[in-house]
């Protein structure tokens, strides 16, 4: 029978970020099993790449500064490169509330060691990019060291090591069952067999919580419909500029290849495992778009390179990180509602730490673990993309 000290179920970012840290840290015999025949098939390979530390609670602060540093070495570290281009993230106030917001994160930042953020006065911003329509704009936040990574080259990246320093992949196999005994986690059934295994860790990204619930767990992680627009090559906007987001409705783009990529999150969008591109978003994104940045309204696109990814949202918008209380061995790296890409690192290290040594330093776990939404100490992120 197979045997691993660690199985994690899922090869998206998060797995293989978890099984880099576990093999660094020494722990060799790590088994990640996949369910599709290639890596990336989940929310990784659809994200839009963004990394931030422009965030307004504490903790997700501090995910950000331990993930974006990485990223930045990655190649350094692991030999690989991570693609992580420092454009910076762009936050548009169109209100005093707007402004207000980005002032009391900006201190926030500031405070936990943040040296690349600025608070932008609306001229600033309309010198800057005069192809964005300024008369509403208030004033902004703009963090140098925020950007883009290459969330597939990452994720290749994270595991690839991983394996060199003795971690296992199989793919194309399925966890179809968890077994529990007395002490807790015994084991995994596979559509490929039987593994032998005390640790499991759940990194199933959207489908967390159907894995959670074989070995008994109730997760509250949902999937989410989010959609993506790229626009034909298109030179009207520079191609240096930062992800810039339009708070005035959440409209958000960034540079890609020769062209663009439009964002926006729908608030009409329903839970689901909904993965089908809905071809009447690109009206509603290119409305948005032309909005802000007049110049889009020439822009092309092509809705058939368009795609539709699922993010796994919790009701605090923040992820599940640990183990599950009650059952000795289970852990959960789950829900990161739109920020597992640049927060991959920072979950492999707490997960690694928490399995190898039961605690870590990196943040305080507590305030991710599951208990808290039975317990009511939820926490509060607005910022959410
Ligand atoms: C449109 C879109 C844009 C996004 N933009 C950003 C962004 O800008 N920045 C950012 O940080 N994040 C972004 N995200 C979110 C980010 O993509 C996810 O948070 C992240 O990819 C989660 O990684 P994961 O490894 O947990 O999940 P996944 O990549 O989904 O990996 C989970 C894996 O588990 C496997 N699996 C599931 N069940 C089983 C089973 N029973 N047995 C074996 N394998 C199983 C799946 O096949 C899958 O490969 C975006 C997401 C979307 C959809």
């Amino acid at each position: 029978m197979e045997a691993a000290d660690v199985v994690i179920v899922g090869g998206g970012i998060v797995g293989s970020s978890i099984a880099y840290h576990l093999t660094a840290a020494g722990c060799r015999s790590v088994l990640v099993i996949e369910r599709e025949t290639h890596q990336g098939k989940g929310s990784t390979g659809k994200s839009m790449g963004g990394v931030r530390a422009q965030f307004s609670t504490p903790v997700n602060i501090q995910m950000s500064l331990y993930s974006i540093p990485f990223y930045a070495t990655f190649e350094e570290r692991l030999g690989h490169p991570s693609g992580y281009r420092p454009q910076g993230y762009l936050f548009l106030a169109t209100s005093a509330a707007h402004l207000n917001y980005l002032r009391t994160n900006y201190e926030l930042q500031v405070k936990m060691g943040l040296k690349d953020v600025r608070l932008l006065p609306a001229e600033e911003i309309a010198g800057m990019y005069p192809q964005l329509r300024s008369d509403d704009i208030v004033g902004g936040s703009f963090c140098s060291s925020d950007g883009f990574v290459d969330p597939y080259s990452a994720m290749v990246g994270f595991m690839t090591r991983a394996a060199e320093q003795g971690a296992r992949l199989l793919r194309d196999t399925e966890v179809t069952a968890i077994q529990r005994d007395a002490r807790g986690i015994a084991g995994v059934e596979t559509s490929r067999g039987p593994v032998a295994t005390r640790t499991v860790v759940n990194a199933a990204g959207p489908w967390a919580a159907q894995v959670a619930k074989l070995a008994g767990v109730e997760l509250p992680v949902e999937p989410l419909r989010r959609m993506l627009v790229p626009t034909e090559p298109f030179d009207a906007f520079p191609h240096s500029a930062p992800m810039i987001i339009d708070m005035s409705n959440g409209f958000h783009f960034r540079p890609e290849a020769l062209g663009f990529l439009l964002a926006w999150n729908d608030p009409e969008e329903t839970p689901g495992f909904k993965t089908e591109f809905d071809p009447a978003f690109v009206e509603k994104v290119l409305t948005r778009a032309a909005g802000r940045v007049p110049c889009f309204e020439n822009v092309a696109v092509n809705p058939k390179r368009a795609w539709a990814g699922l993010y796994e949202m919790t009701p605090d918008h923040h992820p599940v990180l640990g183990p599950a209380r009650g059952l000795p061995g289970f852990f959960l790296a789950n829900g990161f509602s739109g920020h597992g890409v640049m927060h991959a690192p920072a979950t492999g290290k707490i997960l690694s730490d928490l399995i190898l040594e039961g605690k870590s330093s990196l943040v305080d776990t507590r305030l991710f673990s599951l208990e808290r939404f039975a317990e009511g100490h939820l926490l509060k992120e607005t910022a959410v993309l």
